[in-house]
């Protein structure tokens, strides 16, 4: 079986759009604010949303189940109040809970979170449990920066964010380390905002004592670990420096690294420098790029085909980056029975 860590609903009815539309017209005037319940999408308009697409490329390419949430890009915490995040997680989250109902073999839901900035993120915890206690979600992405660009909020090790942890430890779900769109003209979304991200949080953990507070607190750094890997030398010189313990004793029994880099050579390179056991097969399909690499005919985000070609690293070293390790991170996968 393999298991695709990394997925969003990239392909939406435009009603989910429409419904975003309104309710930011609604920041201006109440007046035009949908209802929650005012979202028209069929279980047939959802079924058609996905069988050309991500389900069609999961045949394609010989993938199981997608380790499914909301499109990141569109989580845009940076709008309106956090009452405005709680209501658009709220929706979206319900279309990841009802696809996940109509393709239990295909699909397992991560949960957006209702995070605004500035605010406090206690008001995700509601949220967080709802969507795992009733929905049956494994993990939640979660905003180093709400802000959308700015980094307004303390840093992900700071005691600000504990209320959350604390309640991610209680129900074992990890949090794949995801930014939203960005506002700030410097930093394109899906190629600066993200990377940035990736390695942001990176340098945040290897800083605290994050994981001496949460032992069993478990993050996904996505799109390969951003510039980390390339960079690894750098960060194990900058730990050694500080007198920090090895990156290994001080970080990899929490932090993983998903497979999100659209070339051989850097997947190669990702495996080279992570050991096997902090990869997590991903694509994120249907997603940041979507198009077909002229060199070599075949799609960026066919990331599975990049492992497969790679002699070098063993048939039980595959094993755990196609589906042991992303087990292991999302224990509720195992819990849930797939
Ligand atoms: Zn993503």
């Amino acid at each position: 079986m393999i298991i695709d860590c990394h997925g969003h609903y990239t392909t939406a009815p435009k009603a989910l759009e429409e419904f975003r539309k309104r309710q930011i017209e609604g920041l201006k005037d109440p007046s035009s604010s949908p209802a929650k319940d005012s979202l028209p999408i069929s279980d047939d308009q959802l079924r058609e949303s996905l069988e050309g697409a991500q389900l069609k490329l999961q045949r394609n390419r010989g993938t199981d189940l997608t380790v499914f949430s909301p499109r990141a890009g569109g989580m845009g915490h940076h709008i309106g109040t956090a009452a405005t995040s709680e209501l658009w997680s709220g929706i979206c989250n319900e279309l990841i809970h009802r696809i996940c109902t109509l393709y239990p073999e295909n699909f397992v839901g991560v949960c957006q979170l209702p995070q605004s900035p500035g605010v406090r993120p206690d008001n995700c915890i509601a949220e967080l449990e709802r969507c795992v206690k009733e929905y049956g979600f494994i993990g939640c992405n979660l905003n180093p920066d709400p802000s959308g660009g700015y980094w307004t909020d303390p840093p992900l090790t700071d005691k600000w964010w504990y209320p959350l942890y604390e309640k991610m430890v209680e129900l074992d779900v990890p949090a794949m380390v995801h930014v939203s769109a960005s506002c700030n003209p410097n930093f394109h979304f899906t190629g600066a905002h993200y990377i940035n991200a990736d390695t942001t949080a990176f340098m945040q953990f290897l800083t605290s004592d994050l994981f001496r507070d949460f032992p069993t607190l478990k993050f996904v750094i996505p799109h390969g670990g951003g510039a980390v890997p390339y960079h690894w030398g750098r960060y194990r010189g900058i730990a050694q420096d500080m007198g920090r313990p090895p990156l290994k004793e001080l970080l990899l029994n929490n932090v993983f690294f998903d497979t999100c880099v659209y070339h051989k050579p850097g997947i190669e390179l990702l495996l080279k420098v992570i050991p096997a056991d902090n990869i997590l097969f991903a694509s994120e399909m249907v997603g940041a790029v979507r198009g077909i690499d002229p060199e070599t005919g075949h799609y960026y985000d066919d990331t599975k085909r990049y492992i497969d070609a790679i002699d070098w690293v063993s048939a039980a070293d595959k094993e755990k980056i196609f589906q042991g390790n992303t087990r292991k991170v999302y224990s509720r996968l195992v819990a849930r029975g797939a």
